[in-house]
């Protein structure tokens, strides 16, 4: 079966379910790992099943939760090579080195691990061992991005275990970007998960390397377009011919005119890579879209420069202009509660 559930949209968290086949991936991880578990619980998803996080970019919003979920879960995260590095960055600004830090900082704790295992005569050697040939060969990238972080030998320990077999449970505390598993993919390059085909494509928006979806399984075609400033061509094309959209309609132009942000920050959300609309997203509904979608989800809402209603309406509007679309489901996305499941 497939299955696609919002558990959260908007300006203050962004997560949403897709099931198809085997597999279940979740598409960001904007809420804290003890909110998006209650939420899946809610929804009838069961957070073990998990196979997988992607994620679209690194706004907070849409990372909240990333580490310490991913961490529990025991699974891989699937980012761009700049969502991950611009996510590294924003989870811990202050620890930059250069690989040639890095290696000598593996040489010393190697080497005090070393003096230790010799003064200490009830050490488990093995355990030990294990963890220094691990570090010394570099094991995967996330093993030594885990290796450089760690003050201890005993948080070397664990996370040496970890990389030979995953244990969510051993994820190290002292390095705050480590992963269970890193998988890349670029935007324009479909790839699978599972038994989900994903296809990335590349949207303007203010992050270092954001993207939206299409995610294909059973024949069921879904498509995540939230976060960008206006709807390329590209966008456009990637949107063409899918059973399910999630599209963006992140605030009504007089309430932000006449709302509470400063200026500046008006100009970001306004800009050709900040966010659409209620009336960019009625006008592509109206002339663009080509009304193949049995469910058009509105998401991303403001809650300080938009209405639920507003929005409902002004893409009502326009897909009522358009007779052949009355079969379309409009539904709204929430910010503080998940939507009912959608099933195919
Ligand atoms: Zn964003
Ligand atoms: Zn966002």
């Amino acid at each position: 079966m497939v299955r696609f559930t919002v558990l959260a949209s908007g300006s203050k968290g962004n997560c949403t379910v897709v099931s198809g086949g085997h597999t279940r991936i979740l598409v960001d991880a904007g809420l804290s790992c003890r909110e998006l578990f209650r939420r899946m619980r809610l929804a009838g998803e069961e957070p073990e099943t998990l196979d997988a996080i992607i994620i679209t970019h690194e706004h907070s919003d849409h990372i909240t939760g990333l580490a310490v979920t991913a961490r529990k879960l025991g699974i891989p995260v699937y980012f761009t090579h700049g969502t991950h590095r611009a996510w590294m960055r924003w989870i811990a600004p202050r620890r930059q080195m250069t690989y040639t830090q890095w290696l000598e900082q593996c040489r010393q704790q190697a080497a005090a691990r070393q003096a230790e295992i010799d003064s200490a005569a009830d050490v488990d050697c093995d355990e030990e061992l294990e963890c220094v040939a691990a570090v010394a060969t570099g094991g995967s990238e996330e093993m030594r991005a885990a290796a450089a972080g760690k003050a201890s030998a005993a948080l070397e320990k664990e996370a040496a275990r970890a990389a030979v077999a995953p244990e969510p449970a051993n994820a190290p505390e002292k390095d705050p970007t480590w992963l269970p598993a890193v998988e890349y993919f670029e935007a324009g390059q479909p790839f699978q998960i599972g038994d989900i085909a994903v296809s990335p494509f590349t949207i303007p928006h203010d992050a270092a390397d954001p993207v939206g979806f299409v995610f294909q399984a059973e024949g069921v075609r879904m498509a995540v377009a939230t976060d960008l400033g206006y709807i390329p061509p590209n966008v456009k094309a990637q949107l063409k011919r899918v059973d399910l959209l999630l599209l963006e309609s992140n605030h009504d132009l007089e309430m932000l005119r006449d709302g509470p942000y400063p200026w500046s920050v008006k100009q970001r959300v306004l800009s050709r890579v900040g966010h659409l609309s209620n009336e960019a997203t009625a006008t592509y509904l109206e002339t663009e879209y080509d009304g193949q979608a049995t469910y058009v989800i509105l998401g991303h809402l403001s809650e300080s420069n938009n209405m639920p209603e507003l929005a409902r309406i002004t893409a009502e509007r326009a897909l009522n202009g358009r007779a052949s679309l009355l079969a379309n489901h409009l539904l709204l996305a929430a910010q503080h509660e998940p939507l009912m499941p959608i099933s195919f």
